[in-house]
């Protein structure tokens, strides 16, 4: 593969070198079970302990409260299926319409068991009514999870309010920061979250490997049982090189805190403001602020944000209709319907996630090519009013026209190569 142009540091991220470098001895040498009795194992696990308060560290949480996962989606279900457990009689959930799918999908499947789970709606820019969710707390709601930033428009809910709400409500509260390290202060113990879930994967760490933060007071019940291991809160022998890695990430997340605040959230502002004001009928999507400083996330009327994402590709750069769990479906993001933005206008939009690897000059290359794709596109978009076909907004006739439209855009994307 030629070269890339990352833009979709919300899906994932590159593996940072030293966080490679820093796992290898635990690959080559250092292979013991870290549950064992001999010094073999033994040293496996001191080293699980330091990765173990380093990721602490990146959230202020005190390591014993740091619960290693498998994934993002791993702590969030972790988190949920703990507080119905600890509280069977308690059949009610209150989360947001706008959550990651590890957190919807995990909802829809507890209502299709007989739970009641209220999905908060949210305003246009992607903000939450906290009077809403304050009313919406019930006496038999078991736990209240609200993601702390939305991972495809950045937009940041206030964490520290809705704690502040469950905490004088008794109810267990969970938030999935995973779009968070390395670009938000995160302090567990000023703001009194229960549960919080991190992946390892969105910090320049590899994929398969997250934690779910347990305040010491809160109450668990294990997802995953089995060992005695992670203090018998969650079973199956430790991930020791993904563990590593994950520690050297925090603690690198920690140090470029400063940078994803000035350079990368300048780059993002610069891609955003010259996009809008280059190109027509473009807009943001959700609140400008606050919102994380790498996201932007725009519509792009008249076209279809998969042609577009084709044609990008074949430059070389990777961006995003919204979440890499909804890319290839037909069905617009759930978090732009949800803003209350139409399923065509959605079907627009495209994602653009910065990190710590983009530079100025990549980000001149996305603005020398997004223009003359766009107007490409939208001049053989039957969704263009202007277009010498189209009489009506169809949106069936769109569709039809889809597999057609982004073939001809691919052909003559082909033609200038
Ligand atoms: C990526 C992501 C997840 C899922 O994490 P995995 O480790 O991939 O399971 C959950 N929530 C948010 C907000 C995410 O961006």
């Amino acid at each position: 593969m030629s070269r890339i142009y990352y833009f979709d540091n919300n899906a994932t991220t590159r593996v940072a070198p030293e966080v490679v470098q820093a796992m290898l001895p635990f690959l080559e040498e250092f292979w013991g079970n870290a549950s064992s009795a001999y010094r073999f194992g033994k040293q496996v696990a001191k080293h699980v302990e330091e990765a173990r308060a380093k990721v602490a560290a990146l959230i202020n949480a005190d390591p014993k409260e740091v619960v290693f996962t498998s994934c993002g989606t791993e702590s969030n279900n972790s988190a949920i299926h703990s507080a119905l457990v600890i509280h069977p009689a308690k059949r009610h959930i209150v989360t947001t319409s706008v959550e990651h799918s590890a957190n919807i999908k995990f909802c829809d499947y507890l209502q299709r068991r007989g739970y009641e789970i209220t999905f908060l709606p949210v305003e246009s820019d992607g903000s939450i009514d906290l009077h809403l969710l304050d009313q919406s707390i019930r006496p038999d709601t078991a736990i209240v999870s609200v993601m702390w930033a939305n991972n495809e428009t950045g937009v940041i809910f206030p964490i520290e309010e809705i704690a502040a709400i469950c905490q004088s409500k008794g109810v267990l509260f969970h938030t999935d920061a995973v779009q968070t390290p390395g670009k938000l202060k995160i302090d567990v113990k000023a703001t009194g979250v229960d549960y919080l879930s991190l992946s390892a994967h969105k910090l320049h760490a590899p994929k398969g490997i997250g934690m779910l933060y347990i305040r010491r007071q809160a109450k668990y019940q294990p997802y995953i049982i089995g060992g005695h291991q992670e203090r018998g809160r969650r079973g199956g022998t430790e991930n020791v090189p993904y563990i590593i890695g994950f520690g050297k990430a925090a603690d690198i997340a920690m140090s470029h805190l400063n940078e994803e605040n000035t350079r990368v959230r300048g780059l993002r502002d610069k891609l955003e403001n010259t996009i809008l004001k280059q190109i027509p009928n473009t807009l943001r999507n959700g609140a400008k602020e606050p919102r994380l400083p790498n996201t932007t996330n725009l519509a792009f009327d008249y076209v279809e944000a998969e042609s577009v994402l084709m044609m990008l590709d074949q430059l070389g750069i990777c961006a995003s209709s919204g979440s890499a769990c909804t890319t290839g479906s037909l069905d617009p993001s759930h978090v732009l319907t949800a803003m209350g933005i139409s399923p065509m206008r959605a079907r627009s939009c495209l994602r653009f996630s910065l990190g710590v690897y983009n530079t100025d000059e990549e980000v001149d290359f996305v603005l020398s090519h997004l223009p003359k794709i766009i107007s490409k596109l939208r001049s053989i978009s039957p969704l263009n009013p202007q277009h010498p076909d189209n009489d009506t907004y169809d949106v069936q006739r769109a569709k039809l026209k889809r597999q057609e439209t982004i073939a001809e855009a691919l052909a003559k994307a082909g033609d200038k190569h």
